[in-house]
């Protein structure tokens, strides 16, 4: 190899050096005062979409646990517990197993009291299993609302078979005061 070759070779090798370093650098500097696109997530999100099929929601207080959802669902995944202290309820349980759950809404449009959601949060992240059956419950037992409720409806209860009981009393009392009276007949 000749001399003069290895020094045209040798600025031929300085010249794209130096075209490539600034063609990258053009690009850099293109995206350089242009608004910065990655999202810095978790801190930052990006919009989700309404219709977003993402952790569900339950608004209890709605809820009459009327198993709808439950039965409604291809794969078991919701189970629900609540006593029934007349029309109202005490909640022990209603949990969703996200182990299973495959995200279908089906569980959603059954419900005639519109009360569990799809919401838009879908972060997952944990070291245990059992963390993924989620409780969608928001309180365990009565709300205070409804043991107001039942408070009431237990006093009405009260005072309607205590003025029974004493309606009984004055008629039995009237009877035994009047023993001509005929009986009523049975109907
Ligand atoms: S989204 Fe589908 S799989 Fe998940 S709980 Fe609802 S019905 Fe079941
Ligand atoms: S279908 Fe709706 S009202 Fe019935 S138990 Fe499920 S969430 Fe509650």
């Amino acid at each position: 190899m000749s001399s003069t070759t290895t020094t045209r070779e040798y600025f031929q090798n300085v010249w794209d050096s130096l075209a490539t370093t600034f063609a990258g650098m053009r690009i850099t500097g293109k995206y350089l005062m242009q608004k910065p696109i990655t999202v810095q997530y978790p801190d930052e999100r990006l919009p989700i979409p309404d219709r977003y099929r993402g952790i569900h929601y339950l608004e209890q207080e709605k809820c009459i646990n009327c198993l709808a959802c439950a039965r409604a669902c291809p794969i078991d995944c919701i189970e629900m517990d609540a006593i029934r202290h007349g029309k109202e309820l005490e909640w022990v349980l209603f949990t969703l197993d996200y182990q299973k759950c495959m995200f279908c809404e089906l569980c959603v449009y059954p419900c005639p009291k519109d009360c569990i959601h799809m919401g838009t949060e879908f972060a997952f992240v944990s070291f245990d299993r059992s963390e993924f059956n989620h409780d969608l419950l928001s309180y365990k037992g009565m709300s205070r609302e409804a043991r107001i409720r039942k408070r009431e409806a237990d006093i009405k209860k009260a005072e309607k078979e205590a003025a029974k009981a004493a309606a009984a009393a004055e008629k039995a009392a009237q009877e035994a005061a009047d023993p001509e009276t005929p009986e009523e007949p049975a109907s």
